[in-house]
């Protein structure tokens, strides 16, 4: 499939171009045509899967054109979104693709002054991006009125809770005009979540994608089922086979990266760890030790090790992780075909 069979106008499929997409992601294609027609959506999608081109530029298109100049544009979209990493990385893509619309986007989120974002909403926009304190805060202020609203996205919803902004976004959503069109997305659906969706979906289509990060074939996965208290034996066992020139180990906690570590030397295993308690300089020269193969095994909380890049032509890492649940442990190695 191709953009242009999608029934995006010139102008968005000359910007989609410009950022260099050939072809519509999985998400893209199947919620671009709903949400052009006007339908809600139930977006089961991460991150990484392209689902803010799939909401904005379906966004972009039913807004065109934007109004005549001369009173205050009234606000018309509004994405609401976790952080304001994202808020800011959306309404990038936003200037992106809707570059040559006419069309008006801004951004508001806490941890900074409210005046520039004040004064920057003094005209009215088209699209608003916003985190869910800011725009209450500055709803309550007078500065911004979502009578107008034509259409509804709500980002990360499962984030959003596990953050604690579900009185937050339920009161957004008090300021909503009931007639619209909402786009709701979450990476997982649980039962919390679902039920957020069905109160603020009208008769929704359901998209569902495959997380971007789901694994290669080049992997091959084994899990154990293990008692707690072996764990560490078996981990000790693994990673002594001598196929296992190096290692990634996931760990939950700090706590148990710390212990971990310790649990293989003590075995003679030489172990090195990174979490979030240890400093920059720490990190780093874990790391650097693991790249370099002075240490075979580098154990690892899940988000100290994000955005670890490992050159496959160095080292070929096995991972293993233990399970949130005692006596779960799953592993990863690379298959003898991996390259
Ligand atoms: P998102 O999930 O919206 O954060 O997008 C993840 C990354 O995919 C971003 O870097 C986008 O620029 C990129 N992306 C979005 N749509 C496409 C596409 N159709 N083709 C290639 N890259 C894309």
């Amino acid at each position: 499939m191709t953009f242009r069979e999608l029934n995006l106008t010139r102008v968005l499929l000359k910007n989609v171009e410009n950022q260099g997409y050939t072809q519509p992601t999985p998400i893209q294609e199947k919620t671009i045509p709903l949400a052009l027609e006007g339908k809600d959506v139930l977006g089961c999608a991460q991150t990484g899967t392209g689902k803010t081109a799939a909401f904005a530029l379906p966004i972009l298109q039913r807004l065109m054109p934007p109004p005549r100049r001369g009173g205050k544009r009234p606000i018309r979209a509004l994405i609401l979104t976790p952080t304001r990493e994202l808020a800011q990385q959306i309404y990038e893509c936003f200037l992106d693709y809707g570059f040559g619309t006419g069309l008006e986007a801004e951004v508001i989120y806490g941890g900074v002054k409210q005046e520039p974002q004040v004064m920057r909403l003094k005209d009215g926009v088209d699209i608003l991006i916003a985190t869910p304190g800011r725009l209450n805060d500055l709803i309550g202020q007078g500065y911004i009125d979502l009578g107008r609203l034509s259409i509804f996205v709500l980002d990360e919803a499962d984030r959003m809770l596990d953050m604690g902004f579900i009185h937050d976004v339920k009161k957004v959503i008090t300021h909503l005009p009931s007639e619209r069109q909402t786009l709701f997305f979450s990476a997982t659906m649980p039962k919390d979540v679902e039920q957020l969706a069905m109160s603020i979906l009208k008769d929704p289509e359901t998209v569902k994608v495959d997380p971007p990060a789901s694994t290669v074939d080049s992997i091959r996965q084994s899990l154990y089922m293990v008692d707690k208290a072996n764990k560490k034996h078996l981990l000790a066992d693994i990673l002594a086979r001598p196929e296992v020139e190096s290692a990634l180990v996931f760990v939950r906690t700090k706590h148990g990266c710390d212990k971990v570590v310790r649990d293989l030397g003590k075995k003679g295993i030489e172990a090195c760890g990174i979490h979030g308690d240890k400093s920059q300089a720490a990190r780093q020269t874990a790391l650097n030790r693991f790249k370099g193969g002075q240490v075979k095994v580098l154990v690892a909380t899940d988000i100290a090790a994000r955005g670890i890049d490992i050159s496959p032509t160095s080292r070929r890492p096995m991972c293993t992780a233990s399970g949130a649940r005692a006596g779960r442990a799953w592993t990863g190695m690379p298959s003898a075909s991996a390259a």
